[in-house]
Order: C-alpha cells, then sequence, then structure tokens
C-alpha cells in the first residue's frame, strides 16, 4: 500500500522519482504528489494514476532540485482527491516548509488532531498523515531529525515516513515503523523506496529500517537511530535482483510475463532442496528448528487473499505428508479471537511480500503467545523473514502484477516442500519422498505444456465473458485451487466469482444457478473424481455451463462440459500446481477482453501493508 520515494544526492530528483514511482505505483494508484526542495519548497500533486502527475509536473518546468519525495498513495482515510494526495505539508504560510509522504495509518491521528487545532494548526486533508506532518511542524526548532523523533514518540501506528524541510535544504529524514523502508546507498546519493524494484536501477546496496528507525541522510553520510536517539548500525546487502526482473519486456502486462514465468520460478524454488536419489529436502533455513518441527502437535497456517489459498494447501499437505494436525486461518481473524496456543504448536505465515500488515499482526500474537514461527515468503529481508523464527524464501522473483500468480506457486512449492522435510523425519520412507521429489522436478515442463493452451483459453473465455456471475468448484487438494480461480477473476475483471467445495454447492449456492451460468469445474483424476462428475451433473441438470478443467486424456469428461481445458496428470497432493494454471489464465483474458487494467485493478494494491 502506497509507494514511497526519495532521493538526495547529486543528480536531478525529480526524473528519478518518476521513474521511482512508475516502479511502485503496483502499491497504489489513487493519487500521486512529489515535493522538492530548491531554495523553497515546492510541491505538486493529483488525485490519479503517476502519469497524471507526470504531465502536471510539465507544467512546472522550474521544479528541480536534488532533493526530493515521492509518493503513490492508496487511500486509508479520506478519499482520493487532490488535498488528500500527499505529499502533505506543515501549515503553510505559517509553518517551516516540511513535506511529508507517508505509508500505513496514525492510529491516534484523532487525538493529535485536537491537541494541533487547539495550538492554530489548519488542516488541509482528511488524511492521517497531514496530521504527523504538523506535529514535526509543531516540535521542530531547528533540527529536522530531532523533530521527526519526537513526533514519532507520540504516535501508535504504523508508518514509513520521508520528511523533507526547506530550512535544511541537505537532509532527507526517513523512518519506519511496521511499513516497509529500504534505504539504497549509492556514491554520493541515497535513493529510499518501499520496496527494492525503485533502487535497483541505481545501487546494488542498500539496507532496510527496522521497527523505531529513523535515517538521517546528507549526500554523502547517513546516521541512523532509534526515535529515541539511540544510534545503531544498520547492515547494508546487496539487493538479490536485476533490472530486467522488473521490466516487461516484449509483454504487454506483468500478470501474462509472470504466469509465464512460472515453469523457471518453480524451478528456482527447487534448485538445491531437493535430492530424488536419497530422498531428501533440504532447506536451510529451517534446518536448525529440524527438532521441534517433527514434535510438532499442531500446524497453523495464516495467510491473506492468494497466500491464504496456498496456506489452504498446504494445511493439506502437512497432514497428508507429515501426519500433523494442520490448519488455516485469516491472519486478521485469527489475530482477534484470543487464539490459542498450546505447546508444539507452529505458526506459518505465508507472504508473497513479507510486509502483509494483517499477517504480521497474526505471527507476532502467536509468537507472543509462545508459538514457534516460520515463514514462507518471496520477498528476502522483509518484515515477516525477518520477524518469525525460521523460514524458507520462495524464490520465484519479484512479482510487479497486482493479481498474484507465481507467488501462489512458489508457495505452494516451498510449503509441500517444508511438509517433505518434516514428514521424511516422521513417517514418510525415502522412496515415498524420492517418488514424490522426481514428480515435483517434473511439474515446471507441466506448466510449460499447460501453458501452450492459452489461445483455446482465450476462446473459450469469450464465450461467457459476458455473464456476470460465475462459480468455481473443486475438491480436496483442489478446493483451494477453485478459491484462487474465483478470487483471480474477481480480482482483475471485476466479474462476481464464488469458489466453494464442490460438495458445498448443494447446500445453498446451488440456487443461483440459471440458464447459461458458467460453473468452472475443477475434475481432475484422482479420488474424488467421481463424485466430482456427479456434481457436474448436478450443475448441468440446472442449465448451468460447466467449464471442465480436466487430466489429459479423459475424454469422457468433455461430454459433460461445454469447454474443457486438460493439465497431465501429477499424483494428487501436487494438482494444485498444475490445475491453476489455466484458471490464471482464464483471469487473465477475461479481463483483456472486458478491457480492464490487468496489472492495476481498480481498489486493489499489491503488498497490504495496513491492516
Ligand atoms: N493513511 C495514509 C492515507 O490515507 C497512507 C495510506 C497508505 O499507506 O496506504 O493517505
Amino acid at each position: 500500500m502506497c509507494g514511497i520515494v526519495a532521493y538526495i544526492g547529486d543528480k536531478p530528483a525529480r526524473p528519478l522519482l518518476l521513474e521511482g514511482l512508475k516502479r511502485l505505483e503496483y502499491r497504489g494508484y489513487d493519487s500521486a504528489g512529489m515535493a522538492i526542495v530548491n531554495g523553497d519548497l515546492q510541491v505538486v500533486r493529483s488525485v490519479g494514476r503517476v502519469r497524471v502527475l507526470e504531465s502536471l509536473l510539465e507544467q512546472h518546468p522550474g521544479m528541480s532540485g536534488t532533493l526530493g519525495i515521492a509518493h503513490t498513495r492508496w487511500a486509508t482515510h479520506g478519499e482520493p482527491s487532490d488535498r488528500n494526495a500527499h505529499p502533505h505539508t506543515d501549515d503553510p504560510g505559517n509553518g517551516h516548509g516540511i513535506a511529508l509522504i507517508h505509508n500505513g495509518i496514525i492510529e491516534n491521528y484523532r487525538v493529535l488532531k485536537t491537541y494541533l487545532e487547539e495550538k492554530g494548526h489548519v488542516f488541509n486533508s482528511d488524511t492521517d498523515t497531514e496530521v504527523l506532518t504538523h506535529l514535526i511542524g509543531e516540535l521542530y526548532a531547528g533540527d529536522l531529525e530531532q523533530a521527526v523523533q519526537a513526533a514519532l514518540r507520540e504516535v501508535t501506528g504504523a508508518y514509513a515516513i520521508a520528511v523533507i524541510c526547506e530550512k535544511e535544504p541537505g537532509v532527507l529524514v526517513v523512518a519506519s515503523k511496521g511499513s516497509p523502508l529500504m534505504v539504497g546507498v549509492g556514491k554520493d546519493e541515497y535513493i529510499v523506496a518501499s520496496d527494492s524494484s525503485a533502487i535497483v536501477a541505481h545501487t546494488t546496496q542498500a539496507f532496510t529500517l527496522d521497527d523505531y528507525a529513523v535515517a538521517r541522510l546528507t549526500r554523502d553520510s547517513f546516521r541512523t537511530t532509534t526515535v529515541d536517539n539511540v544510534p545503531f548500525s544498520p547492515q547494508v546487502r546487496d539487493l538479490e535482483f536485476n533490472l530486467e526482473q522488473i521490466e516487461l519486456g516484449a509483454y504487454e502486462h506483468f500478470m501474462l510475463k509472470e504466469i509465464e514465468e512460472q515453469p523457471a520460478a518453480m524451478r528456482r524454488s527447487l534448485k538445491g532442496r531437493v535430492d530424488a536419489r536419497e530422498g531428501q529436502v533440504v532447506l536451510g533455513g529451517i534446518a536448525d528448528f529440524a527438532r521441534e518441527l517433527v514434535k510438532a502437535k499442531r500446524v497453523i497456517f495464516l495467510g491473506q487473499g492468494t497466500a491464504l489459498n496456498a496456506a489452504l494447501v498446504g494445511e493439506y499437505l502437512m497432514e497428508d505428508l507429515a501426519k500433523i494436525p494442520a490448519e488455516t486461518d485469516f491472519a486478521s481473524e485469527f489475530r482477534y479471537r484470543n487464539p490459542i496456543i498450546e505447546d508444539g504448536t507452529v505458526v506459518i505465515a505465508i507472504s508473497q511480500s513479507g510486509e502483509t500488515a494483517d499477517t504480521i499482526a497474526a505471527m507476532d500474537e502467536a509468537k507472543r503467545r509462545g508459538a514457534l514461527a516460520l515463514g514462507l515468503v518471496n520477498v528476502v529481508g522483509s518484515t515477516i523473514s525477518r520477524k518469525t523464527d525460521a523460514g524458507v524464501y520462495l524464490r520465484v522473483g519479484p512479482e510487479i502484477g497486482v493479481a498474484s500468480t507465481k507467488a501462489f506457486l512458489g508457495q505452494i512449492t516451498v510449503a509441500a516442500l517444508v511438509a517433505l522435510f518434516i514428514g521424511r523425519r516422521r513417517f514418510l520412507s525415502a522412496e515415498h519422498v524420492s517418488n514424490l521429489i522426481r514428480e515435483l522436478e517434473r511439474i515446471p515442463e507441466l506448466i510449460e505444456k499447460t501453458l501452450q493452451q492459452s489461445d483455446r483459453i482465450r476462446e473459450a473465455t469469450a464465450r461467457f465473458v459476458e455473464r456476470e456471475n460465475w462459480l468455481f468448484l473443486g475438491r480436496g487438494y483442489n478446493y483451494p485451487v477453485a478459491l484462487e480461480g474465483a478470487l483471480k477473476l474477481k480480482e482483475i475483471s471485476y466479474i462476481h466469482a464464488e469458489g466453494m467445495p464442490a460438495a458445498e454447492m448443494k447446500h445453498g449456492p446451488i440456487a443461483l444457478i440459471d440458464d447459461g451460468m458458467p460453473v468452472v469445474v475443477v475434475a481432475t483424476r484422482n479420488s474424488q473424481y467421481h463424485k466430482v462428475v456427479s456434481n457436474i451433473e448436478e450443475v448441468r441438470s440446472r442449465g448451468g455451463h460447466v467449464i471442465g478443467v480436466a487430466t489429459e486424456g479423459d475424454t469422457e469428461i468433455a461430454r459433460y462440459c461445454e469447454e474443457v481445458f486438460y493439465v497431465p496428470d501429477v499424483v494428487e497432493p501436487l494438482q494444485p500446481l498444475l490445475t491453476v494454471v489455466p484458471l490464471q489464465l482464464l483471469a487473465y483474458h477475461a479481463a483483456v477482453l472486458r478491457g480492464k487494467d490487468v496489472d492495476k485493478p481498480r481498489n486493489l494494491a499489491k503488498s497490504v501493508t495496513v491492516e
């Protein structure tokens, strides 16, 4: 949520900030704005996309300087509008020329606002952010770093902020708590951003700001302290991906690029972690906790959105392969329902970004109550990876499309590896593990084969794309796939879709089925195949049109379906890795056919860093 980028150095800040905003736009696109200090403070901001800001900036040719901040917003407090767009400034005309951008929520903004209004501050927006800007202004006594520290000691909530002040034209102050912020360290320059995608073009060296950390940057030096002014040294490290990975290349959309990257992404997820000959799974990130994991009495998977659907597959895998009772919960619900954590409970937090606020809060709560916490995340060095006891990275490369695709595959792959890692140490024979590893290693190639049907899937989708209500059904391992198929369709094409266990349909939702309603059924060959075929019959006899996802060679099923997409046969626990692929393509084509903005669907943002 919200993209932040800030620059101090010897180059013109404006083009650099604009380019950074374009890379971060997937995080939010309600409004965009920029502030530059060059003598005085200049601010330009507008509701709408970064391209609107870009054309607005053309009317300000004189706005240049080597110190600036920029923001792309996902609104939490106050509607998307010009006046609510960041950067916010302290009392214009009356203040110190301070401008601030913020990602997160200042939870106690109301009391602070009342206090500041009594002191004579006049507010120009409905945001929580502006309150923090005024508070810094109120506390400013000639030293921006000190004022920021003092203000942050008064606020509760989450923030990643960047602040500049026209009275200190050589200083950029940034800080974070609960929202991600990374400082790229260049030669005589620093570029600060919500994530490394806005940094990699300029430097490969960076450090992440921990909670309650404040950094004061000048062109050629920096100092890091806590909000209580205790100095510390951050760990500067190499960024782990390159520019090419975050560029569209020949693709029209990141989502399609990322769907097609899935075979390569999965190969990277597996690389060096599996040994089919020995029947071994090697996971350095959790090896130190092997004893605790083997003795675990209960595993709780936590996630939101697509990660929650992957978590559900993880639950099935954990029970099936490791024989440990497992359950899945929305992180947001788990956190607030006074959860019971007994000895031997392991919590597994799943998140692409590793910054999902709900998941972080739930994982913190579980840890506080004594659980061992593992993280399955994609972004190296992210908050979840730092806060959990141990974890396994997805290694699928940067995911830019707001609708998650390759991360889902990576999450399932890694969950399978964790289940095999534990299972082998409990009951699974080396031979059984070897067989599953061989099967896992085959899957990237089978995904490649499945992707070849893209054109056919587009044609089939075109037949149904005008329909406003869809159902997605699956059983067992393919039930989470049905959820994911429905979520993908909702997210990017705005078609109403519900995913559910195929058997659940007859307990209520079957009433929705009318003539020609598209019902997507995952009906691959597995232990529940015949039951699913019966569910297909139930749909058909009420006039629904079935779009099947079936096992290659199953020509019989075509008799019951309007359309069938085939996937190669694999063992049941690994089927989601293949069956989800046609559903991702279906959602993608539906959105394109409906003329929607695939990579930036309305109201959504990637990496949901507010609760
Ligand atoms: N709360 C701030 C606003 O509404 C920032 C939102 C965010 O981080 O997504 O403007």
